[in-house]
C-alpha cells in the first residue's frame, strides 16, 4: 500500500446533525401544526430555515460535504417508508387526502386508524416506526423529500451528500403488517425494494447528488447468511446501475464483523466504518481483510453518541492507520450526530472548567474538522487545538470530580458476598410473609401517580423561586396524603407514595447525586417531538444524603400498610444518561449501584419492609453482538444485586421492567435475585409470564393487567382473564397484580377506576382459587 493518498485532501463530513434547532423551534412549529396554531406553511418555513441554518453552521465550521435527508419531521425511517410507498393500507387515505396530515397520521394514529409501532433505533434512545410489510406490499418510489432537500443545499453553493435508510436495514427493521402471519419475512422482498431504490437514486443523480449514503447499521448485528448474501446482493444490484451517484455505504454502532468482507467486496465507491468503542475492532478486520484498495473510507472516530471531547491524538493515530487501507480516508463520527445535544456554548450553568471537557455536536464537527486538517496538512497544522484538546483531557483527568478517593476505596472492596442475599429465596420468602401478612394475589402499582398540572405548576414556581421549598414540600405532601388515601379506600395491599417529587425517574436521582452533571439545554431526539435531556455521569458517584427517605417515611406514617419504597437502579441510571468513557461501564454502574445501596439501607432502617428498584432498561442496553451480551449481563445484574442484596431476609426487593421484549434475557432476570418483579403483559396477554415459567422461574411476578398506555379503562372481567391466564403459569402464592407501568402520564379518573376495577378483580380470582 503506499500513503499516496495521504496527499488527497480529506474531506470532514457528518452522517446526519440535530433537528430541533436551537430553541427546540421544531418542536414547537409541529406540535403547533398538530394543535392547529401553525400553518402547514409556516411549519415548512421554519423546517427549511432549520436545514439551512445547520449547512451553513457546518460549511462555516469546514465540513465539505453536507448531509441532506437527514432531516425530518418526525422520524427517518418513517420518510424511508414513505419514500418507498410502504404506506399502510389503513392510511392511505389519510395520505392521499393531505401528504402532510397522512404523514403524522401514521406517526401518531387517528381516531380509527392506530399509528405505526415505535421502537428503539439500534441500542439507542432515539424511537422510530416500525415499517409493516407484507407479502401484498407493493413499493412505489417518491423521491420528493430527497431530492427537495438536495435542491435546497445545492442552492447554498454547498456539496450535498443525500442520507437514506439502506434497503437491507429497511427491511430487517420491518415487521409483518397486522393480519399478516408472524412468519413473514420482510427481507424476501428485496428483489421489490430495489428497484425503487435504483429510481430514487437516479432521481438523485439528476437533481445533482455525486455521493449519496446509504446507512446499513443493521448489518452491526449478527446475521445470518441468508441476510448477509441479501447485503451482498442489494449492493451489487444497486452498484451494477448506470444512473446512479457514488454509494457511500455506512454503518454504525458496532463492529461489521462477517458484513464487513460483504460491504469490502461490493461494487460501491465508499464505506463509512464506526471505529469508536466496541466497533473499534473494526480496524483490525478491515486489515485483515485487506483494506479497501480503490474505495473511499469514511472513518468514524470521534465517538457520535457521547459528549466527551475527543482524544485527538488517539483518533489521529487511528486515521493514519486507516490510510494505508484505502484510496481516500475521511473524517466522521461514528454515526449521526442526533444522538448528542446541539451546542455546550448554551450551558452557562455549568463551570467553564468542567464545560471544556464536554462535547456536543457543533463541538464534536469542529473536532472532525480538526483531525481532517491534520490528516492532510499534518500535525503542524493542528498543533493550537492540540494542546487546547490535551490541556482539556489532562483537566479532566486530574479532576477531584473524576477520581473520589473514597469511592474508589469503596468500589475496590466490594466482595461477592456484598452482591448475594443473606439467605435463598426459599428462606427469605417466609420471613417476608410473616412479616407483610398480605393476601393471596396481592395487589400494587408500579410507583407513579398522575403527574397533575398543579404539580408541574408548583415544580415551575419553586424554580423560578415565586414559592419556596417548603411550600413546594407542603404541596408534595398533600398529594401523597391524596394518593394513600385512594390505595387504602381502594384496598390496594402494598402501596406507594405516588412519586409526586419525581420529575423524572432518572434526572430526580442524578440531580441527587455527586459527580451527575445536569444541562439546561441538552435536549436529544426521543421520538417525534420528545425530546430529553440526558443527565451525564461525569465524575464519581456518591450519595452526599438520603435522596427518597423523606417521603417514603411521610408516606409509610400515615397509614399501616406497607408502602413500597421507590428507586431508580444502576442500570437504567446509565442507560438514560451519557456515561463516562474513561472507565468501564460496569466501573460506573458499581459506583451507582453503592450509592444506591445506601439508599435502600436507610429506606429499610425508616421502617420500608418493601422496596422496589426499577430496571425497565436491562433490556434495552444490551449489546448488539450476541458475543458480548453474557459479559454485559453479567456486570448488569450485579450491579443491580450490589444495590439490593444488603437487606434483611424478611425486606421484600421488587423490581420493575418495561418497554420491551424480555423473553430472551429471562435467565438474567432470575440472577437479579429479586423476590418479585413486575412487567409489561396486558398487551401481550401474559406472555411473559409464560416465558418465566418456561424457564422455571422461581420467584414471584406480577405481569401486568392494566395496559397503561391507553386511557382506556380496563373492565373487571377483562383483568379478571389476564389473571387466569397468569395463574396457568404462576402458581397463586406467587402472582401479583398490578398494572404494567407507573401511572404518571394517565389522567386521574381513569387511574381510579381502573384501580378499583384491579381490586375487584383480584378479589374475584382469590375467591377462586
Ligand atoms: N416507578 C416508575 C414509575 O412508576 C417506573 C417507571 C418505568 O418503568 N419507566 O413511574
Ligand atoms: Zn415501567
Amino acid at each position: 500500500m503506499t500513503t499516496k493518498s495521504a496527499a488527497a485532501a480529506a474531506r470532514a463530513t457528518v452522517y446526519g446533525y440535530p433537528r430541533q434547532g436551537k430553541n427546540r423551534e421544531l418542536k414547537k412549529a409541529v406540535e403547533g401544526y398538530w394543535a392547529g396554531t401553525v400553518t402547514a406553511e409556516a411549519l415548512r418555513t421554519t423546517a427549511a430555515g432549520l436545514r439551512g441554518e445547520t449547512w451553513r453552521q457546518l460549511a462555516a465550521a469546514g465540513v465539505g460535504e453536507v448531509p441532506t435527508g437527514d432531516f425530518s419531521y418526525y422520524d427517518q425511517v418513517l420518510d424511508t417508508t414513505v419514500m418507498v410507498g410502504a404506506i399502510p393500507p389503513r392510511h392511505r387515505a389519510a395520505v392521499a387526502a393531505d401528504a402532510l396530515d397522512g404523514y403524522f397520521a401514521m406517526a401518531r394514529g387517528t381516531q380509527d386508524a392506530p399509528p405505526l409501532e415505535m421502537t428503539k433505533w439500534f441500542d439507542t434512545n432515539y424511537h422510530y416506526l416500525v415499517p409493516e410489510l407484507g407479502p401484498d406490499t407493493v413499493f412505489t418510489a417518491d423521491s420528493g423529500k430527497q431530492t427537495a432537500e438536495l435542491r435546497e443545499a445545492l442552492a447554498l453553493g454547498l456539496t450535498p451528500r443525500p442520507v437514506l435508510v439502506g434497503p437491507v436495514t429497511y427491511l430487517l427493521l420491518a415487521e409483518p403488517a397486522p393480519g399478516v402471519p408472524a412468519g413473514f419475512d420482510p427481507l424476501t422482498l428485496l428483489d421489490r425494494l430495489l428497484p425503487v431504490y435504483a429510481e430514487v437514486l437516479a432521481d438523485l443523480r439528476a437533481a445533482g447528488a455525486e455521493w449519496v449514503q446509504l446507512d446499513e447499521p443493521a448489518l452491526v448485528q449478527d446475521r445470518t447468511p441468508a441476510e448477509l448474501n441479501a447485503a451482498a446482493r442489494a449492493y451489487r444490484d444497486l452498484g451494477a446501475l448506470t444512473a446512479r451517484p457514488k454509494l457511500l455505504v455506512a454503518s454504525y454502532f458496532d463492529r461489521l464483523g462477517e458484513a464487513l468482507p460483504v460491504l469490502a467486496k461490493a461494487p460501491v465507491e465508499g464505506l463509512a466504518v464506526d471505529f469508536t468503542g466496541s466497533a473499534a475492532a473494526n480496524l483490525g478486520e478491515l486489515a485483515a481483510a485487506g483494506g479497501l484498495p480503490g474505495k473511499r473510507l469514511v472513518a468514524g472516530v470521534v465517538d457520535g453518541r457521547n459528549i466527551w471531547v475527543d482524544d485527538l491524538e488517539r483518533s489521529l493515530g487511528t486515521l493514519g492507520t486507516l490510510l494505508g487501507l484505502a484510496d481516500r480516508v475521511d473524517v466522521a463520527a461514528s454515526c449521526s450526530l442526533l444522538h448528542v445535544p446541539l451546542d455546550t456554548a448554551a450551558e452557562r450553568d455549568i463551570d467553564p472548567q468542567i464545560l471544556r471537557w464536554l462535547s456536543f455536536a457543533r463541538q464534536k464537527t469542529a473536532e472532525i474538522v480538526t483531525l481532517a486538517r491534520g490528516l492532510t496538512h499534518g500535525t503542524g497544522a493542528i498543533a493550537g487545538e492540540l494542546a487546547a484538546n490535551r490541556a482539556a483531557r489532562s483537566s479532566r483527568a486530574a479532576s477531584p470530580i473524576t477520581r473520589d478517593p473514597a469511592v474508589r476505596a469503596r468500589t475496590a472492596a466490594v466482595t461477592e458476598t456484598d452482591a448475594h442475599r443473606s439467605e435463598p429465596y426459599g428462606v427469605r420468602t417466609v420471613a417476608q410473609r410473616t412479616r407483610l401478612g398480605l393476601p393471596l394475589l396481592p395487589t400494587t402499582t408500579i410507583g407513579s401517580f398522575p403527574q397533575t398540572g398543579e404539580l408541574r405548576t408548583a415544580r415551575a414556581e419553586l424554580r423560578a423561586g415565586r414559592i419556596d421549598s417548603a411550600a413546594y414540600e407542603k404541596r408534595i405532601e398533600a398529594e401523597i396524603r391524596d394518593v394513600v388515601d385512594f390505595q387504602e379506600k381502594a384496598g390496594i395491599d402494598v402501596l406507594v407514595h405516588g412519586e409526586p417529587e419525581r420529575n423524572d425517574m432518572v434526572q430526580y436521582f442524578a440531580e441527587r447525586l455527586t459527580g451527575y452533571l445536569a444541562t439546561r439545554h441538552g435536549w436529544v431526539q426521543s421520538y417525534g417531538t420528545r425530546y430529553v435531556r440526558p443527565p451525564i455521569l461525569a465524575g464519581d458517584i456518591s450519595r452526599p444524603e438520603p435522596m427518597t427517605v423523606r417521603w417514603t417515611a411521610y408516606a409509610q406514617s400515615l397509614t399501616s400498610r406497607p408502602v413500597k419504597g421507590m428507586l431508580t437502579g444502576p442500570v437504567t441510571m446509565l442507560a438514560w444518561s451519557f456515561v463516562r468513557d474513561d472507565q468501564p461501564l460496569a466501573d460506573t454502574a458499581r459506583q451507582v449501584a453503592l450509592a444506591l445501596r445506601d439508599e435502600v439501607h436507610d429506606l429499610e432502617a425508616a421502617g420500608s419492609s418493601v422496596i422496589q428498584v426499577d430496571e425497565p432498561a436491562l433490556r434495552e442496553t444490551l449489546p448488539l453482538r450476541a458475543a458480548d451480551q453474557p459479559a454485559y449481563l453479567a456486570w448488569a445484574t450485579e450491579a443491580f444485586r450490589l444495590t439490593t442484596a444488603g437487606v434483611r431476609p424478611s425486606t421484600q426487593i421488587h423490581t420493575h421492567m418495561c418497554y420491551a421484549d424480555f423473553g430472551d434475557i429471562v435467565q438474567a432476570i432470575d440472577e437479579l435475585d429479586a423476590d418479585v418483579i413486575s412487567l409489561e403483559a396486558a398487551r401481550s396477554h401474559m406472555r411473559i409470564a409464560r416465558e418465566l415459567a418456561a424457564h422455571g422461574y422461581p420467584r414471584e411476578a406480577g405481569p401486568g393487567v392494566y395496559d397503561i398506555h391507553s386511557p382506556r379503562v380496563p373492565t373487571t372481567e377483562e383483568i379478571v382473564r389476564l389473571l387466569r391466564a397468569g395463574l396457568q403459569a404462576v402458581p397463586a402464592e406467587r402472582l401479583w397484580v398490578n398494572p404494567d407501568c407507573g401511572l404518571k402520564t394517565r389522567g386521574l379518573p381513569e387511574t381510579r377506576a381502573s384501580l378499583r376495577n384491579l381490586v375487584a378483580a383480584a378479589r374475584t380470582v382469590r375467591a377462586e382459587v
